[in-house]
């Protein structure tokens, strides 16, 4: 049997692999101790699950694989942020990021190869678009970082919390998304608990509300603006799903639910959208939903007319968020000498959207 038509037993979740132990005539507790194996202890050879037999191990090499992202580089960050490329195919690689802090270690995974959408400040933004990873791919890049993270020097670095805030809009890639943070909060898989996997999106409403039927996981909302006529020219996605439409699913998604918050993400661009007045209407808007705010100063790459808020500007919107009773923080900037800050990634992208086309033939001149 040629390898490619062997299934990735990390494209299936816990009720995915029962399924398949079933469906080979195996009984389904298989699938826990196959569950503890690759995720808890790291293994990706049916020869070293020495509590299946051999027969079973020998049925599993022949139709299943353990097939995980290849880290091709890795670069690491004054501040100890880690970066690591991971080759998928022959044109497309994606970036996943670890930050270290002092009670946690965040993983910041990517969904997509690329993203569909345009939002202007966003340099993924700029690579285009390709496809959406499989759950192998999304739930691989936590595989990966904790096999490398126990070869570092620190070896009490462990991934504690995941933030889908990585390449790609996750909700734009709904089930396999949700298969794969089913696995980070399985127990026999890697445990997290719900309020350690965060899933950010733009906006896209539907999937919000299904997202609330299928998981429980935190959600941080990509907000930028105060008002639709700015926020149309940042995140084109609220042309489709405007503010009030998309506060009113944020309501939705707390609804019922025993302290659960949203994090509005809140990228701060000087000039645009750090003005004491767009504070206030900010204030304004989200007065009724159960909140936090997190400001992220800009981060700047090649080819963005967009500056940064400088502190006093940050500071001063913060204290009126403050004051009006948000709890606000203001995202400590990491890994940004080795382009591994938030809007930074961009690994490579076999562009089919031909957006970096569109860009390029702007810049060059006519010629006869
Ligand atoms: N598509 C999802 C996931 C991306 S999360 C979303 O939009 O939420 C990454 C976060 O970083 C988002 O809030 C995004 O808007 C923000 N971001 C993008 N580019 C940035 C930049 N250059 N500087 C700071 N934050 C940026």
């Amino acid at each position: 049997m040629n390898t490619h038509e062997k299934i990735n037993l990390l494209d299936l979740d816990r009720q995915g692999l029962e399924d398949f132990f079933t469906d080979i005539g195996e009984k389904s507790f298989r699938a826990t101790q196959v569950l503890k194996w690759i995720y808890q202890f790291g293994v990706s050879d049916f020869e070293q699950m020495t509590n299946l037999g051999k027969a079973l191990r020998e049925k599993l090499a022949e139709r299943a694989e353990i097939r995980v992202p290849e880290i091709v580089a890795e670069q690491v960050s004054d501040d100890g942020t880690i970066k690591w490329l991971l080759k998928l195919d022959s044109g497309n690689s994606i970036e996943t990021v670890f930050i270290p802090e002092a009670e946690r270690g965040t993983l910041c995974i990517s969904s997509q190869v690329g993203c569909a959408l345009e939002c202007s400040f966003c340099s993924t933004a700029q690579q285009g678009f390709n496809r959406n990873l499989s759950c192998g791919e999304i739930i691989g890049q936590l595989w990966a970082a904790n096999k490398a993270l126990k070869c570092m020097p620190r070896s009490q670095r462990v991934v504690s919390n995941v933030v889908m805030m990585g390449m790609g809009e996750p909700l734009l890639n709904f089930d396999n998304v949700v298969r794969a943070m089913s696995l980070m909060t399985e127990d026999n898989a890697y445990g997290l608990s719900k309020r350690r996997v965060t899933l950010s999106t733009s906006g896209v409403i539907p999937a919000m509300d299904r997202l609330k039927q299928v998981s429980n996981v935190s959600l941080a909302v990509s907000l930028h603006a105060p008002d639709d006529a700015l926020r149309d020219t940042l995140v084109p996605l609220n042309r489709k799903y405007p503010i009030a439409e998309l506060l009113a699913a944020c309501k939705r998604y707390v609804e019922g639910e025993h302290k659960r918050k949203i994090t509005f993400e809140y990228v701060m661009l000087a000039g645009i959208n750090d003005s004491p007045a767009q504070a206030r209407q900010l204030a304004k808007l989200l007065k009724n939903i159960p909140s936090k705010v997190n400001l992220i100063p800009f981060n700047p790459f090649p080819q963005t007319d967009y500056q940064t808020s400088d502190r006093v500007h940050i500071d001063r919107f913060r204290d009126i968020l403050m004051k009006a009773g948000l709890i606000t923080v203001t995202r400590k900037t990491r890994g940004e000498d080795i382009d591994a800050a938030c809007g930074q990634l961009a690994g490579k992208v076999k562009d089919r959207t031909k957006r970096q086309l569109r860009k390029q033939t702007r810049h060059v001149p006519f010629t006869s």
